[in-house]
């Protein structure tokens, strides 16, 4: 074998995504996970003869959103399509797709490549096409011996996401199915939730191999059905040496329209051959005849692109800008739509947001991360971090009696300055209060001092001892040892 041998990755993405409507997207089934099987089906999702699909709004303008923060161009006209094939989940023998004219259109998605605590190295993906389309039922492979199919997931709203073959490593098809879930989930439009499948990504890979000068491709295989991350990067990176063996072996390249569909076997750590096939052209594709073109005005598309608000990728940059954090601190405050409007608006409340980001990344995250609940779940609210940074910053608590009403306003919901008063952790930071105390210290251990004056050290610390005794403790340490100091200098 040739030493002179050099290859690129390339990998394109389709990505499934469940949009979060109420309903399917063409019946009034309701659109949830799970459930009993086929209690959510009705003539419609079911494909029975005579049934006419009636497309759900919601559904649209979910779609308008995904495709305007994917940096698409929204197609005014956009047409629905049948994709026909066979298999025992897909009940009515097709589903309804967008397939000459999608509803969105040339996106970009940019990716961070950069590890979380380093500056970010930026890559733009291309997003081909957006098209909205319907999910198909399950089938349940039981005991063995039995199959069985579950048609609740029929109709479920799908929006199909078709990157450009931009991707050029396994890693990078990983952190870009990330970006994708990170900002779709962020504007709403989908829970993203990767084991009820909410978001299945598909991976075409091939090599471009360069040996003593020649240029070959070797031929593309699709990985089906991945959701997970690291399935997605194990996967491709398997591919990537599988598809480099084979080439040495038997030169194969290429041949247009040919593609091989494979599924990975976590099991085994391997990706299997599934079928052989012909590109587009076995599905028979045909224009659905029950539904109209999707025709939007530019105020409507105007109105669903405003919704969307900031993305994740403006607000770290903002958040960095206006609040001094670190790549890692806005990161992790921008990971959810809910701890960044929390952020800001404990932020605003606080008198040191950075502070407010360290209590929230350190302290309330684990909290969260340890009872496995959301914010939502919580009984405080911004204004309980805030209040407490502040009661810091005033030097009213110390740092460990902050942990203490932490904890205690978790359990009660109680505001961190009630939580003080009611506990009497105020600290005593009236310079006269303290100075009173440490004269009265004084006054009663004469023999201390005279300790001292002959050369006992450690007196100094023992006179503290008392002096926070006696204020039981809410005398401001920093306070108290000045006057200390101060006054056995005098003597
Ligand atoms: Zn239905």
């Amino acid at each position: 074998m040739s030493s002179d041998l050099s290859y690129e990755v390339i990998i394109g993405c389709e990505i499934h995504c469940q949009l979060m409507t109420n309903t399917k997207a063409f019946c009034s089934c309701e659109n949830r996970y799970g459930g009993m099987p086929n209690s959510r089906v009705c003539p419609v999702c079911l494909g029975l003869p005579g049934a006419l699909p009636v497309m759900s709004a919601e559904y649209v303008r979910l779609g308008v959103k995904a495709g305007y923060a994917l940096g698409c161009s929204i197609n005014k006209v956009s047409r629905f399509d049948r994709k026909h094939y066979f298999y025992p989940d897909l009940v009515k023998g097709y589903q309804i797709t967008q397939f000459d004219t999608p509803l969105c259109e040339d996106g970009i998605v940019e990716i961070n490549t950069a590890a979380s605590d380093q500056p970010p190295v930026l890559r733009k993906i291309r997003i081909e096409r957006i098209h909205l389309e319907e999910d198909a039922g399950k089938s349940l492979h039981i005991g063995g011996s039995h199959s069985y199919v579950d048609f609740n997931r029929c109709g479920v709203p799908l929006i199909e996401i078709v990157s450009k073959p931009d991707i050029k490593s396994p890693e990078e098809a990983s952190i870009y199915m990330q970006t994708v879930r990170e900002i779709l989930k962020f504007i709403g439009v989908t829970d993203g939730n990767l084991e009820e499948g909410a978001m299945r990504c598909d991976a075409n890979i091939n090599l471009k191999i360069t040996e003593n000068g020649k240029e070959y491709r070797t031929p593309i295989t699709e990985v089906k059905n991945m959701n997970s991350f690291r399935m997605v990067k194990e996967a491709c990176a398997y591919e990537v040496q599988r598809q480099l063996a084979e080439f040495k072996e038997t030169r194969q390249e290429y041949v247009d329209g040919m593609k091989v569909t494979m599924g990975w076997d976590e099991v085994n750590g391997k990706t299997v051959v599934q079928r052989m096939k012909n590109a587009a052209l076995d599905y028979h594709f045909m224009a659905e005849p029950d539904i109209q073109p999707l025709v939007l005005t530019d105020d409507y598309i105007k109105t669903a692109a405003f919704s969307v608000g900031e993305l994740p990728a403006a607000k770290r940059e903002r958040f960095k800008k206006e609040y001094g954090l670190s790549d890692f601190d806005v990161q992790t405050l921008t990971s959810d739509r809910m701890l960044s409007i929390w952020f800001e608006k404990a932020a605003g409340l606080a008198k040191d947001a950075k502070k407010v980001a360290n209590w929230i990344l350190a302290e309330l995250l684990a909290v969260l991360n340890e009872q496995n609940i959301g914010l939502e779940a919580l009984r405080i609210g911004p204004e309980h971090i805030a209040e407490l940074v502040n009661a810091l910053e005033a030097q009213t608590i110390t740092s460990k009696q902050a942990k203490t009403v932490f904890a205690d306003m978790l359990e009660t919901g109680k505001l961190p300055q009630e939580i003080i008063a009611e506990k009497g952790l105020e600290q005593v930071s009236d310079s006269a209060v303290i100075e009173k105390i440490v004269d009265e210290v004084f006054a009663e251990n004469p023999q201390a001092i005279a300790d001292w004056k002959k050369g006992k050290t450690n007196v100094a610390g023992w006179l503290m001892g008392q002096v926070m005794k006696k204020s039981k403790g809410k005398a401001n340490p920093k306070q108290a040892e000045v006057f200390v100091q101060k006054k056995l200098a005098q003597e």
